[in-house]
Order: C-alpha cells, then structure tokens, then sequence
C-alpha cells in the first residue's frame, strides 16, 4: 500500500497518544488532519510535530461533539480513515463528573460517527482500554476475557464498544478496531513530546518523573499488600512508541481490507511491580525516588497484563522496547521539558 495515497482524520490529535501517532503517520507518508479542543493538550504540541517531521498537516482547533464543524471538515477533506482519541481520561474524575464523560466520550464518539456515516467514510480505529476488563477472574487478559468496567471512564469505553460492535455487525461496510491499550508509557525519543498531565498525575510514570524532577517529594505507592511478587500492583506498561506503531499496522491492514477482529489488546504481555518500575526509572535517571507506602487505591486490581497474540500473529507488529527504554525516554521528556509544553 501507498500511504500517501491515503489521508486520516485524527481526533485528539494533540493529546499524548494522538501526538507519538501523528508523528508516526507523518513518516510513513499519510496526510493528516488533526482535530482537538485542546482541553487536555497544548498548542505547542503542533511545533514539535513539525520539527520532528518537517510536513505539514493541517489542524483544528475545536470540539467533536460540533456537528456543524465535523460537517464542514468532512465536506473539505476527502478522509480514509479517522483514528478516534479525542476523550476524557481521568478515572478520578469521572465518578466526579459521570454525566461529563458520557457526554464527551459516548455522545462525542457518536457526532463523530454520525458524521462519518454522512460522508461515507466507514474506516475506524477507536481508542479502547485494558480498563474495561476491570478486575479479570485471570490476570493474562485475552480478547475473549469477561469485561467489567470498575468505573465510570471504564464503562464509557464498553458502551462505545459496543455501540461499533453492533454497527459493524449490522452494516458491515464499517471497517472497525477498538484497540484496548494497556498501560503506556514513555516518551518519544527526541524529548521533543511526551506526557505533559494537568496538574497532579494520576498515573505512575508521570508521578515518578515529576518526582526526579523536584516537582514532587515523593511518590506514594497505593498498597503493598497485593499478590504479587513484591506486593505492589503490577501492570502491563507498553512504549508509547510501540502503541503509535501499533495504530500505524491496523490502520494499513484495515485500509487493505484485511480480515481483524474488533477488538485488539496492544500491550507487551509482560506485567511489571511499582518497585520494578521504580528501579529501572532510578538506573534510567540516576536519582532516588522516595517513596511512601499508602493503602490500597480503591478500584486497582493487584496484576493484570495482556495476551497479545492475536495482535503478534495479525498486525505485521509486535513490540520492540522494554521498560529501561521506557523509563529512559520518560526521563529524557521530563528533563528536557521540566515545565511539559508550557516553555
Ligand atoms: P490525552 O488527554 O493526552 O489526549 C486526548 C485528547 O483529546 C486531548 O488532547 C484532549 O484535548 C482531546 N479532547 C478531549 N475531548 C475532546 C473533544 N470533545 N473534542 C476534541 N478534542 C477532545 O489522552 P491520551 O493518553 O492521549 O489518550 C488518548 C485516548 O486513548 C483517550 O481516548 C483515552 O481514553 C485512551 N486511552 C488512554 C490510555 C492512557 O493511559 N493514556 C489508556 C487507555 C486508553
Ligand atoms: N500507582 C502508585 N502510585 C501512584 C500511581 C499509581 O502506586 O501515584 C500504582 C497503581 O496502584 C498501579 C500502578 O501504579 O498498581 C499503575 O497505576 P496507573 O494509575 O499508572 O495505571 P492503572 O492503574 O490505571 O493501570
């Protein structure tokens, strides 16, 4: 296939999966659009892209849930394929503000599908999560595993799941992918983009480079008492770099009309403790990183990670880096930008 025979609307386009994607699309030869209300993003991401690729690509500034602007974009731009990050994220937040993340995810996700169906555009690879397994019976998580969504952020990915499961059964001109990440991490190895998390992180990796970085004192470790190895939590953390590479196999293979199943896990298939994390991000970094046990977060399971071989045996992809690159190329983003995008 010729990628730049192809253009790819990308939703979220300046978020942090979206930017490592983008960047990735760019080199393979696509054009792109990238669309985002910046609620979670910088416009500085755009000047990165650019240095990082030297193409140009056209972006928007604005909201997927504003048909009238969807319709518009369909109607300037011929699209292939959308890949569809555009979404709220934070688990915390969204038993807070349950009716804010139907409102973005599931009633976004439907405007934007509405206005793909209007243009004939039926190609789409959907931003999924390992979350909507919730607390698996095993923890090697295949497609086929029970799904059970431990909260609210959790259930809008199912319901938006769902929603294109039944599509593509019913009308089966739609060419779908939920891809259910597990746990990303890292940066791109430039330092030019990576994670930049309003306010404290919720996450990990965040948590850890901002505390090398002096913005935190220490990290608390949610609960030591788990079944575990060491005790800790253990998670699948797969190199944002792989992620993007492995949107970059699905969408060609949907493109070329090859046969998938909808639903994809992208992880490494590797779990990893916070201790284990911890050790290789102070060899990646040459700092300490104290830390204070805590007791359990309220809804984290002690392990899950992913099986992926459907995505070995069908993507032309399979990982590459293991948790020293991502911690490497976390510490290089977070020193390189102490302040994330804001200079
Ligand atoms: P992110 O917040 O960095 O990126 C999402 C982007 O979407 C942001 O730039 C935000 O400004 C934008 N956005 C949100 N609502 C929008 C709307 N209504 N219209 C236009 N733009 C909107 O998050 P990310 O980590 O890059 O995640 C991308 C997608 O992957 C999300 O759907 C997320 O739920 C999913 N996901 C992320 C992870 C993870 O750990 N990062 C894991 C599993 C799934
Ligand atoms: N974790 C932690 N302290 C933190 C953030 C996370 O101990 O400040 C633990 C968490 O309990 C889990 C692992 O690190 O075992 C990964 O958590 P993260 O929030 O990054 O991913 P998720 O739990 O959503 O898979």
């Amino acid at each position: 296939m010729n990628p730049s025979n192809y253009k790819i609307l990308v939703t979220g386009g300046t978020g942090y999966i979206g930017s490592h994607t983008s960047v990735k699309l760019l080199q393979e030869g696509f054009s792109i659009v990238l669309i985002d209300n910046l609620s979670n993003s910088s416009i500085n991401v755009l000047n990165r892209i650019k240095e990082l690729t030297n193409i140009n690509f056209d972006f928007i500034e604005g909201d997927i849930r504003d048909k009238r602007l969807l319709r518009r974009i369909f109607k300037e731009h011929k699209f292939d394929a959308v890949i569809h990050f555009a979404g709220l994220k934070a688990v915390k937040e969204s038993e807070e503000k349950p009716l804010n993340y139907f409102e973005n995810n599931i009633s976004g996700s439907i405007v934007l599908l509405n206005e793909m169906d209007r243009a004939n555009v039926n190609c789409l690879v959907f931003s999924s999560s390992a979350t909507v397994y919730g607390e698996p019976s095993e923890t090697k998580c295949s497609e086929d595993s029970q799904l059970c969504p431990k909260n609210i952020y959790g259930q809008t990915k199912l319901i938006i799941e769902e929603i294109l499961t039944s599509l593509k059964k019913i009308q089966p001109k739609w060419k779908i992918v939920n891809l259910r990440y597990f746990n990303p991490i890292g940066a791109h190895p430039s330092g030019l983009i990576g994670e930049d998390p309003n306010g404290e992180p919720n996450n990990l990796m965040p948590y850890i480079s901002q505390v090398a970085i002096g913005k935190r004192d220490k990290l608390f470790i949610f609960g030591d008492d788990y079944n575990t190895t060491d005790g800790s939590g253990k998670r699948d953390y797969i190199h944002i770099q792989d992620l993007a590479d492995g949107h970059i196999a699905t969408l060609k293979k949907l493109l070329q009309g090859s046969p998938l199943k909808i639903n994809i896990n992208l992880g490494t298939g590797k779990s990893y403790s916070v201790f284990e994390v911890i050790n290789a991000f102070e060899k990646a970094s040459s700092k300490t990183i104290p830390f204070e046990i805590i007791s359990r977060r309220e809804g984290d399971v002690g392990e899950i990670y992913a099986d992926i071989t459907y995505a070995n045996d069908n993507l032309d992809w399979s990982p590459k880096f293991d948790i020293n690159d991502m911690c490497k190329d976390a510490w290089r983003w977070q020193s390189k930008n102490p302040n994330g995008y804001n200079e």
